[in-house]
């Protein structure tokens, strides 16, 4: 071997040893934190978690559930889906993910924007999705997503899942939210639009609410 052979040879050891070093501490830095049966991603937990955990708290019937919190790119402010997989593996088995937009130019509603009482509502209406999947067999949870293709099918779901909200107790956070949404945000007039079209608004929530309420 000449000495330039030898110079490649260590030069390549060093580098891929370093590759090797960085690889061990981005392992290292810690993604989720574990809450119960959630499974939250770090940027979550220390920004939004309490809110988060007040409907969540209420919600018993979730708290088997295994959810996992974490950030995508998404045309809309938050999503809550099964995860595919787990749909195959029976319904004790089942996972979910509560998804939050992490994409910075979408031109919607970004979470750190919200105020705490609408985030309260939002986060109480990506739960309802959970509640309504858990509710149904693989069959029904796959018809949700075919729902899904057409406008007046995400319409359907999306108004029972807030009407769901209004009936969990959480119609005020929930009508804050829908009014935030349409009138107080930075949101482009097509994304209004489309959310006024897909949602209860805020008069519709508060006639439910009104509609629903338990008579002495
Ligand atoms: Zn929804």
């Amino acid at each position: 071997m000449v000495l330039k052979d030898w110079v490649g040879l260590v030069t390549g050891l060093v580098i891929s040893s370093m590759v090797t070093a960085q690889n061990a501490v981005d392992q290292k830095i810690k993604r989720y934190n574990k809450v119960g049966n959630l499974k939250v991603d770090t940027s979550f937990n220390s920004s939004y978690l309490n809110d988060f955990m007040i409907p969540y708290q209420e919600f018993a019937d979730l708290h088997n559930c295994k959810i996992k919190i974490k950030n995508k790119k998404l045309k809309t402010t938050m999503a809550a889906r099964p995860h595919f997989f787990s749909l195959l593996l029976g319904k004790k088995n089942r996972r979910y993910v509560i998804l939050v937009n992490k994409n910075e130019s979408f031109k919607g509603v970004h979470l750190k924007d919200v105020p705490s009482e609408a985030r309260v509502g939002l986060f109480a209406h990506e739960l309802m999705h959970i509640r309504d999947y858990e509710s149904r067999k693989v069959s029904g949870v796959m018809e949700r997503g075919f729902q899904y293709l057409s406008h007046k099918g995400k319409k359907k779901v999306e108004h029972y899942t807030d009407s769901l909200t209004i009936a969990a107790g959480f119609g005020q956070q929930l009508y804050h939210w829908a009014s935030y949404v349409l009138h107080d945000s930075d949101a482009c007039e097509e994304y209004k639009n489309f959310k006024s079209e897909v949602y209860m608004c805020p008069v519709t929530i508060l006639s439910q609410m009104e509609a629903t309420r338990p008579r002495p």
